[in-house]
């Protein structure tokens, strides 16, 4: 995900397994925020399509 005040990305590490991924799709997290030093809340099912994105991203650049 992305810090919405610094516009940084938040590695929250969501490395659960499909089973738990999908019970929880819409369950919302509060991430702490190392940037800004709040909390945001995200979905599930964002913060692992975002950090999909963001791995993918590592491996190809
Ligand atoms: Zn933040």
């Amino acid at each position: 995900m992305r810090c919405p005040v610094t516009n940084k990305s938040i590695n929250i590490g969501v490395g659960m397994k499909y089973e738990n991924l999908t019970r929880l799709w819409n369950v919302e997290l509060s991430v702490p925020c190392p940037h800004c030093g709040h909390s945001h809340t995200v979905l599930v099912r964002d913060a692992y399509m975002d950090q999909t994105v963001e791995d993918f991203r590592d491996k190809t650049a």
